[in-house]
């Protein structure tokens, strides 16, 4: 409470830029607030100004936020301008946007539930339809979109993220720098990402210095053809593919195995997969006993381990000699799956010995897929894709109501 106290009266609530509270009714159990026009002229929105020309006036009921139990109206008289600037049109009203049933504040307020919750339990909160609700989130998201004109990256990020079940994808761009997603393109194609760049334009394009992605094609073209930079693949995605190796092996070794040796190796497929600084001497041992047994799946694990370890190295030099070496110990061990996964990071070794350079992974797109998951459980999979688009970055985007 301040040093003051005020005198509350329920008509400050309705006291709006151009109109004044004139009365209150009870009308079906619902409130209806009547305003009233302090003003015989309306302000143009296209130039700001008084305009005396009105083209028509109209009647509106718009819903306001519910007092206590009871959904409130407001009655008020729009004008349309015929402006000296040339606009013709509605009048700008602080409290409403044009066409809408609703206020400002009854939308903001929806908006922000829906950043909670899903569309239907909003429905339900606000008491308005579905359709409603949606078309107030969608029109709403839309003010997040960035404009690209603001933003000069120098480090990007670039993911894909599925969505309807794995076979349909969103290409998501992000600031490495500032730590926000700042585009979004549908399809995981060349086209699709050529598109953020020719948005971006082709002077800054060429400034962006370094890019992180995955070993994915279409993404090292568009990235080649429309920049001029480094290109690093994400160490994490690599190292998946590693494991992905030696789970292979395990299972193979599984499907040889006799009955004895099965009792064995079952339930070992984490301490396989995880590294082996991180287990304890217990689990360690029983992992040597499983070894002793099996020759190949040894020989997979330690190539894992290897190869895992490198990404720690600080020294550029350093690690790629030590690659160097594993590839010749893939070779020699001659286990299929190995060299296949060899094969693919030979391929892409340039992205993989700038990693030594850059340091850069897409780690930090893991906070991002976490939210972007959540926004798709709450939608049930998000049909309208420009919806969900729009949704991405206003969650994970640059302007970001709660940090803005
Ligand atoms: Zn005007």
């Amino acid at each position: 409470m301040g040093a003051s106290n005020t005198k509350f009266r329920f008509k400050d609530l309705y006291q709006f830029k151009g109109y004044k509270f004139c009365d209150s009714f009870v009308e079906n159990n619902n409130i209806l607030v009547v305003l009233k026009r302090t003003s015989k002229t309306g302000i143009c929105p296209c130039c700001n100004k008084r305009c005396r020309y009105i083209h028509s006036r109209t009647k509106r009921k718009i819903r306001d936020l519910d007092v206590v139990d009871s959904k409130v109206y407001i009655s008020f008289t729009s004008y349309q301008l015929d402006c000296n600037c040339g606009y013709n049109g509605y009048e700008e009203l602080d409290f409403c946007e044009d066409y809408s049933r609703f206020t400002k504040r009854f939308e903001e307020k929806t908006v922000i539930l829906c950043m909670k919750m899903c569309i239907k339990d909003v429905a339900k909160e606000m008491r308005i339809g579905w359709e409603a609700t949606k078309r107030i989130d969608k029109k709403n998201a839309a003010k997040y979109v960035i404009d690209l004109e603001q933003v000069n990256p120098k480090r990007i990020g670039i993911d894909e993220i599925a969505h309807e079940k794995g076979h349909k994808y969103l290409t998501v761009v992000r600031d490495v720098d500032l730590g926000k997603v700042i585009w979004v393109g549908k399809n995981r194609r060349k086209e699709t990402l050529d598109e953020f760049f020719k948005k971006l334009g082709i002077r800054k394009s060429w400034n962006i210095d370094v890019a992180v992605c995955d070993m994915w094609d279409p993404y090292i073209a568009s990235i080649k053809a429309n920049t001029n930079a480094a290109i690093v693949f994400d160490k994490f995605h690599i190292a998946k593919a590693i494991t992905e190796a030696v789970d292979k092996v395990r299972k193979q070794e599984f499907a040889k195995a006799d009955k004895e040796e099965r009792i064995n190796m079952k339930h070992k497929r984490f301490l396989i997969l995880s590294r082996q600084k991180n287990l304890v001497s217990e689990k360690q041992e029983e992992l040597r006993q499983l070894f002793d047994q099996n020759k190949n799946l040894f020989v997979a694990y330690l190539l894992k381990e290897q190869a895992l370890d490198i990404f720690d190295e600080q020294r550029e030099s350093v690690g790629l000699k030590r690659f160097k070496k594993w590839f010749k110990n893939v070779h020699d061990a001659g286990i299929e799956q190995f060299n296949e996964v060899a094969k693919r990071i030979d391929k892409y070794f340039y992205g993989i010995a700038n990693y030594f350079i850059y340091r850069l992974t897409n780690a930090q797109s893991e906070g991002f897929n976490n939210k972007i998951n959540i926004i798709k459980r709450r939608a049930y999979g998000f049909r309208d894709l420009e919806y969900f688009k729009l949704k991405i970055l206003q969650s994970c985007g640059l302007k970001h109501p709660q940090n803005p």
